[in-house]
């Protein structure tokens, strides 16, 4: 019997994370996330996805290539329990296991097809910058959608009370970036699912923060339940 299999990159992920500190846990979560699948040769052919615009979202399987040489154990602490309760790998969707393969449901926004290059465009992605796709399926609403299936410890969307403002200069920033029309929609719904550890969040006293998403270094306040957008700066491409 085979046990081992050799799997091909079919293509990259471009997104706005550019660090995993702040992706959200799941897909779906933040609707202003967008990104790109680019397909790599041979498969950056029309042919490989002809019909697919046919399909409001697409499962995608990926490589967690940032964390696949960190190694994995059959028990994980899912933050979603607070980083304190053990269950088992296969009982979470936990980065590290023994196959560092994820899956995840993100909304096809269109195809571009130019100078020879194919591109998803997609959006609710919860992938960081660069991740590796081995495989791309349709989302079948009438086999994959399960209404009444039970969601074990992570039963619904993490609720989220906390609210978020912006300084003048922050927003003002945002407005001006033409080539990222929603980033202030992005930063907001990324500070509302609160991207703290769970361990900083028990902390009363204001703390600040930073972040990377595409090409700016966000800077914010958290005070209680309340995130304010200090300052945004450009990067270096
Ligand atoms: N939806 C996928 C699944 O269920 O298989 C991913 C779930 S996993 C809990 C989500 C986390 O994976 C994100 O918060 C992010 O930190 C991490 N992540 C995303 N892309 C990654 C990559 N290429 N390598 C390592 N970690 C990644």
């Amino acid at each position: 019997m085979t046990e081992q299999y050799q799997m091909q990159v079919i293509g990259y992920i471009e997104s706005p994370y550019k660090q995993k500190f702040a992706i959200p846990r799941q897909p779906g979560l933040i609707a202003a996330a967008h990104g790109k699948l680019v397909l790599r040769a041979p498969f950056a052919d029309e042919t490989f996805v002809r019909g697919i615009e046919a399909f409001s979202h697409l499962w995608l399987l990926f490589v967690f290539h940032e964390t696949a040489d960190k190694g994995w154990s059959p028990l994980v602490r899912p933050p979603r329990l607070g980083g304190n309760v053990r269950k088992g790998v296969f009982a979470t969707r936990a980065t590290f296991r023994p196959n560092p393969i994820g899956m995840s449901v993100v909304k096809l926004e269109g195809v571009s097809q130019k100078k020879g290059q194919i591109e998803l465009l997609i959006s609710g992605l919860d992938l960081l910058h660069g991740t590796p796709i081995l495989d791309i399926k349709p989302y079948l609403p009438y086999s994959d959608a399960l209404p009444h299936a039970s969601g074990g410890f992570a039963d619904a969307a993490p609720e989220t009370t906390m609210t978020v403002s912006f300084s003048e200069d922050a927003a003002g920033f945002c407005q001006r970036q033409r080539a990222y029309p929603d980033l202030q929609n992005l930063i907001e719904q990324v500070l509302k699912q609160d991207p703290r550890p769970s361990y900083k969040k028990q902390r009363q006293s204001e703390q600040h923060y930073g972040m990377t998403l595409y090409n700016f270094n966000i800077k914010w306040t958290v005070n209680g339940e309340h995130n304010h957008v200090t300052e945004i700066l450009q990067l270096p491409e």
